[in-house]
């Protein structure tokens, strides 16, 4: 096991479980109100969490089965939504624009780092959170 020392000063393990309840409520949210993604900055707003602690409690969540993270791809000049990847890697190549009628190398795009709802994981996390 690493050792977490150097984390362990500036967290605080009950704020944690405090941020991963209010981003398992935003997402239940979310699911409810007929969403099926959740995005990392408006996630951060609306928890008033920064964008890095919004991605941790996230990714809690995707480790307890209630998400899934994957890439978000745009084009850059058009805005649109070209693909989605699981991996990073899938990003770097050269990609058919339908928008501009051309191929896209990476200067072209952007990428979101974006997590899918797994209803079922979700829902389960929530009756075990109101269990416990
Ligand atoms: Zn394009």
């Amino acid at each position: 096991m690493p050792s977490r020392e150097s984390q362990k000063s500036k967290v605080n393990p009950r704020q944690v479980n405090e941020y991963v309840r209010q981003a398992l409520a935003y997402a239940a949210e979310r699911a409810e109100s007929g969403y099926a993604e959740i995005v990392p900055t408006l996630a951060a707003q609306n928890l008033g969490l920064s964008s890095v602690e919004a991605l941790a409690v996230l990714m809690v969540l995707e480790d307890a089965g209630a998400l899934k993270h994957h890439y978000r791809i745009y084009c850059r000049p058009s805005d649109g939504v070209l693909a989605d990847v699981e991996s990073k890697k899938d990003v770097e190549r050269l990609i058919y624009c339908k928008f501009c009628d051309k191929n896209h190398g990476e200067e072209d795009l952007n990428v979101e780092l974006v997590f899918r709802i797994i209803p079922d994981g979700l829902n389960k996390l929530l009756s075990d959170r109101a269990v416990a």
